[in-house]
């Protein structure tokens, strides 16, 4: 008997989402993750923190659980997380938004970016633009959506769009241009010429906007500068984020996406068969998260800041050349000054030469331009400083 028909088969092993047999692909971060456990490594491959966020936000979560928070939330979000994400877009980037019907909260960004794509495209004459490397849920939802995905190469060592590639990849047969800025896993932050020239395309092609800034504040030399506030993009554009990356809970899974409100009612039309509502009692929380004073925010870019330079340092000094990363968690560095040829296998053996755990850029990329990063590692450096110090000098052996 044949439960799961063959042409989804073919899909889901193209984009990743099952091995040969059938069974689920195994994440290249359960893999490594578990090599971390298995071996006693540091993990800097995964990219979640080792320490709580600010004691108010967690405070309130459990308060809110105390104050009986625990059934089903509003199915857009309870009122004052809906609000302040509208004031926090105001705050921080002038943006208006109706918080009643230009906002959405999801299961994380995730759901969002899911939801998104599931809600805007049509069938296989849709595509997608994504750039990649790219965070790897985005192939896995635009094949579950049936469109096809076209990407545009982000290359060392400052990762940003060849704007000729962008121009032509972006077609009439757009339906969605995906960002992610700052980005996951380049560290790169897009230029103002770059993100000019995504409004431009979108608009001369009629394309939507969509765009993933869960990094929002870990900008290492701010500010960030949503792409929606770009003159012409607002209308067309969907913003994604995430309480995970910002207030380190990324285990609450609190995400949230606003913009026009037809398109956001399009998202919540798919949203509300996903997950329907989650996290009840972490929305207020989030809530006070966003209302935090202008020194948390601050804080928070100049740790994630700090930390990567200590972990630059390292990784310059056991060999690798390094990318120097303008936001997000991560670092991107070349092993081939360390002699790799293939940074997979070397990642597979760093838990054991040096007890540290990365991982290869090739899982970021589709199989036709994994050769482009095939001696790319990349390490999260959202660490405590203590760990990323000892993760330099583990590392340091790799010299000798
Ligand atoms: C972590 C991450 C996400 C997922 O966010 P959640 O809120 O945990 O779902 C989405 N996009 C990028 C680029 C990320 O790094």
């Amino acid at each position: 008997m044949r439960h799961v028909s063959g042409a989804w088969r073919r899909t889901a092993a193209g984009a990743g989402l099952i091995g040969a047999d059938g069974s689920p692909a195994p994440t290249i971060f359960a893999e490594m993750s578990a090599l971390a456990t298995a071996t006693g490594a540091l993990n800097l491959g995964q990219g979640f923190p080792d320490e709580d966020g600010p004691a108010e936000v967690l405070d309130a979560a459990r308060a809110a659980i105390a104050g009986g928070r625990n059934q089903y939330p509003p199915g857009r979000g309870v009122p004052e997380l809906l609000e302040a994400i509208a004031e926090h877009q105001r705050r921080f980037y002038g943006l208006e938004l109706d918080p009643a019907r230009e906002v959405l909260v999801t299961a994380g960004a995730t759901e969002a970016l899911a939801a998104t794509l599931l809600a805007l495209v049509d069938g296989p004459d849709d595509e997608v633009v994504v750039f990649e490397p790219h965070y790897d849920s985005y192939a896995a939802c635009v094949a579950l959506s049936g469109a096809r995905l076209r990407t545009v190469p982000l290359r060392w060592p400052d990762f940003q769009p060849d704007l000729d590639e962008l121009e032509a990849a972006v077609t009439d047969r757009t339906r969605i241009i995906l960002v992610n800025d700052p980005h996951n896993p380049t560290g790169a932050v897009f230029s103002r010429e770059a993100l000019g020239r995504i409004v431009a395309l979108a608009d001369r092609h009629d394309a939507v906007i969509v765009t993933d800034e869960v990094y929002e504040h870990l900008v290492h030399r701010g500010p960030h500068v949503p792409i929606a506030t770009l003159p012409g993009a607002a209308a067309r554009t969907l913003t994604i984020s995430s309480a995970g990356k910002t207030f380190r809970t990324t285990g609450w899974k609190i995400g949230w996406v606003s913009g026009p409100a037809e398109l956001v009612d399009a998202v919540l039309a798919v949203k509300q068969f996903l997950t329907y509502v989650n996290g009840s009692p972490f929305q207020p929380a989030i809530a006070v998260g966003l209302r935090l004073p202008d020194a948390f925010f601050r804080g928070v870019s100049a740790d994630m800041r700090r930390k990567s330079e200590i972990l630059g340092e390292g990784l310059r000094a056991a060999g690798f050349d390094v990318s120097t990363p303008a936001g997000s968690y991560f670092t991107v560095a070349d092993a081939a000054a360390l002699g790799v040829s293939d940074a997979a296998e070397f990642c597979r053996a760093l838990p054991e030469r040096a007890g540290v755990v990365a991982i290869p850029l090739t899982a970021f990329a589709t199989r036709e331009r994994r050769d482009e990063y095939r001696t790319l590692v990349r390490f999260a450096a959202c660490k405590r400083d203590e760990v990323l110090q000892d993760a330099a000098t583990r590392l340091s052996a790799l010299r000798s």
